[in-house]
């Protein structure tokens, strides 16, 4: 949760200009401490916002001109700024997240810029690519039907060589050997034309009486300045249809919309949704966009030609200058929590964008964090319902399975009454979801003679085996082996065991129990790619698998009106090591993978296999009781004065040498801060003790929810002595206590 905001100065003030001869502050993409200043040239003025070049050491860089100098040496002892970029500004809300962002996860100001600056070939304008034109016939030009063709085409205006071969129905060789001979000359081709902007004008579903209400309410918030509105009902229930009726306000408005999304590259059929609903795709922003789109992309919303984007959490940092509504989309999400480099969570720093940029942030989710949960009850946030799913389809009955009792055959995990269920399935032509959140084969293997266990020589951490591709792997550094024939530790052959099933071991038992389904797995290494993803996808939707066996990729936002029965294989795995929200997590993950079945006219059941089926999780599933969950959940958070009724930051220390880590975690220890409402739990050694090589350890700071947490931590690091080859790394609002 993010508690009080540092300087608040008013984002729409009019921009400070700067002449010739003036000394401007310049902040570079660059983990420094701050800006650098800069003179600018006689024949420049700048104003703030605006990208630059400048010199650094010997490199040049691109920054952003971000006010008056503030170092106080004389402007006639700065070096100059080279050159002004052809970008538009970086909008002054742009600045002033980068700032706020900065001071709350106590990242370098410059690390936060770089997010918003993660395309540097943007900052010029697209150099035009070449093509060829038909030039002057030079003498004696031997005229082939083919070559003429090839004429004929570009007659119509430039192409390249690929495509006017394409176009003509020839070989490269044929139009290369034109330009060779002369008939055809360089020429520039035209960028490709923008897409239509999505037409907000075209009608949506007829909504139901609260699917009305509630999109109503958001439409009246859409232009009224910032407000944060919890969009809450099952899977199901119509919220991205209503929040689609909010884009639309947003877009008539004139303004631009970010829809944020945990798993982008896998929800191919929410793209599609929103092109069937406003006539084109949206802008995608993710990793997995190839450099050129990532340029058009990221200059099409610096224009303002971007109208809507939908992305994953660095969406977040694109210069949009006129936004309008912030949607994110299953808000609960831990993977809107970036771990590495600037540590933040983009729920939360929407929601400060929202506030920068006096516009509504929409939550939507059907099972919503406690953090959201508390916002609510607290009155900052609104809540708007959906109670029922969309055209009377019944939720999906949850019961759960106690293993102690049906227990699976030896070396099987499939109890009894599971098999009886998939069993069914298959006769009534329906489809089955096997969910196991274990990549791969086996957990662990050991050995049988010295029981030696296979482990990563980088990570705490068990090699996981890939039996089709006979490999060892560590699913934490990707170091990976081929399976050893024999024992690395005692030399006895054939001696390693597998322990424990991954989804390609339950593919193995389905595919010996039911020998004529047709089965299938689906896990983020099998399915790389969202190309990939989508024809599982497909082939799924299409009834051309019976039985999918699925890690967590297989829980999110998918529709497959056939699949009627979801059995969860281990529904205990997720409270193993009990962290804050290890059953805040459960419930929210299994609840979603619960949510897949039975979404159309069939009504669906769901099994959890579990060995203790009185869990608190199990019970709010089985019952599907959402208030009493997290009212409990809450009750035992305020207890503990936890998040989001306490306020915890961690450290996490790390480096090659053991010794020197663990020394700069004792001393840190020593001068912790200390005071009412303040303490500070560790140092100890973390659960992932050794990661990639690097060991690693913790402390935690644990506060009362009013406490500035960043001026303690910002106290506390300044003082600290921390050695060379050690690296202190600062995570405000854990989610992740590994
Ligand atoms: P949620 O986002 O809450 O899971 P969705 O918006 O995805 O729910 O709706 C679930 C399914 O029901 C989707 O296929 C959606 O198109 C359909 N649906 C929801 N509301 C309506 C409506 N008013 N008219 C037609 N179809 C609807
Ligand atoms: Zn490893």
């Amino acid at each position: 949760m993010v508690g009080a905001m540092p300087d608040d100065s008013n984002p729409q003030a009019a921009p400070l200009s700067f002449a010739a001869g003036a000394a401007v502050a310049v902040l570079l993409p660059l983990p420094l401490a701050g800006a650098y200043d800069y003179r600018v040239p006689h024949r420049l003025s700048l104003v703030e916002g605006v990208f630059v070049q400048v010199p650094l050491g010997r490199r040049r860089v691109a920054g952003v001109v971000w006010g008056a100098a503030e170092g106080g040496l004389p402007a006639a002892r700065l070096k100059e700024v080279e050159a002004r970029l052809e970008a538009p500004p970086l909008p002054a809300v742009s600045r002033r997240f980068v700032e706020w962002v900065a001071a709350y996860t106590l990242a370098p100001p410059g690390a936060v810029l770089k997010m918003a600056m993660s395309v540097p070939e943007a900052l010029a304008p697209a150099r035009s690519r070449l093509g060829y034109r038909v030039a002057e016939a030079p003498p004696g030009l031997r005229l082939t039907p083919a070559r003429r063709r090839v004429l004929d085409v570009l007659g119509a205006g430039p192409l390249t060589a690929a495509e006017a071969a394409r176009e003509a129905g020839v070989g490269v060789a044929v139009v290369r050997g034109l330009a060779a001979a002369g008939a055809l000359e360089a020429a520039p081709l035209a960028e490709a034309p923008d897409e239509a902007p999505p037409d907000w004008r075209r009608p949506g579903p007829a909504l139901s009486p609260p699917q009305r209400a509630a999109a109503d309410a958001l439409c009246a918030a859409v232009g009224d300045g910032f407000s944060v509105t919890l969009l809450e009902g099952v899977t199901g229930s119509g919220k991205t249809e209503v929040y689609l009726e909010a884009v639309a306000t947003a877009l008539a408005a004139g303004r631009q919309v970010l829809v944020l999304l945990p798993e982008i590259a896998l929800s191919g059929q929410w793209l599609e949704r929103f092109a069937a609903r406003f006539g084109v795709a949206p802008h995608e922003w993710h990793s997995d966009l190839p450099p050129a789109r990532r340029r058009r992309t990221w200059r099409a919303v610096a224009e303002g030609r971007a109208r809507v984007v939908v992305g994953a959490r660095s969406a977040l940092f694109l210069p949009f200058a006129e936004l309008g509504l912030v949607v994110v989309d299953e808000e609960h999400e831990a993977s809107f929590k970036q771990e590495e480099g600037v540590i933040y969570h983009a729920r939360d720093m929407a929601v400060v964008r929202g506030r920068l940029g006096g516009h509504p942030v929409v939550l939507a989710s059907a099972t919503p964090s406690l953090e959201t949960v508390a916002n609510v009850q607290a009155g900052r946030y609104r809540r708007l319902h959906l109670p029922d799913r969309h055209a009377g389809a019944a939720l999906p009955a949850v019961t759960t399975i106690d293993l102690r009792r049906d227990r699976p055959a030896p070396r099987t995990w499939l109890s009894p009454p599971l098999l009886a269920a998939v069993a069914e399935a298959l006769e009534r032509g329906e489809q089955s979801l096997l969910y196991l959140n274990r990549r791969g084969y086996a957990p662990l293997t050991l050995c049988r003679a010295c029981g030696h266990r296979l482990q990563c020589p980088n990570c705490s951490a068990w090699l996981v085996e890939h039996r089709r591709r006979r490999r060892l792997q560590c699913h934490h550094c990707g170091h990976n082996v081929a399976v050893p024939p024999a024992c690395p530790d005692c030399g006895a052959e054939d001696s390693l065991a597998a322990c424990g099933p991954g989804v390609e071991r339950l593919h193995e038992e389905v595919a010996a129990r039911f020998p004529d389904a047709r089965c299938a797995v689906m896990a983020s290494d099998t399915v790389s790619g969202p190309a990939a993803a989508a024809e599982m996808v497909r082939r799924m939707a299409a009834h051309e698998i019976d039985v999918l066996i699925g890690t967590q990729i297989v829980a999110k936002g998918h529709h497959f009106p056939l699949l009627t029965l979801v059995g969860v294989v281990d529904a205990d795995l997720g409270l193993e090591g009990g962290d804050l929200r290890a059953a805040e997590r459960t419930w929210q993950l299994l609840s979603q993978v619960a949510g897949r079945a039975g979404r159309a006219e069939r009504p669906g059941r769901v099994l959890l296999q579990t060995f203790d089926p009185d869990h608190p999780v199990m019970r709010a599933l089985a019952a599907g009781d959402t208030e009493r969950f997290l009212a409990e959940e809450a009750a035992a958070r305020r207890a503990a004065a936890m998040p989001p009724f306490g306020r915890l930051a961690a450290l996490i220390v790390s480096g090659p040498q053991a010794a020197a880590v663990e020394g700069a975690a004792r001393a840190l220890a020593r001068t912790a801060p200390a005071g009412e409402g303040v303490r500070v739990l560790g140092p100890a050694p973390a659960p992932l003790a050794l990661l990639r090589g690097r060991h690693r350890w913790r402390l935690l700071l644990k506060a009362a929810r009013g406490t500035n947490v960043q001026a303690l931590l910002r106290r506390w690091l300044a003082a600290a002595a921390v050695p060379a080859g050690v690296r202190v790394q600062v995570d405000v609002d854990p989610q992740s206590f590994l």
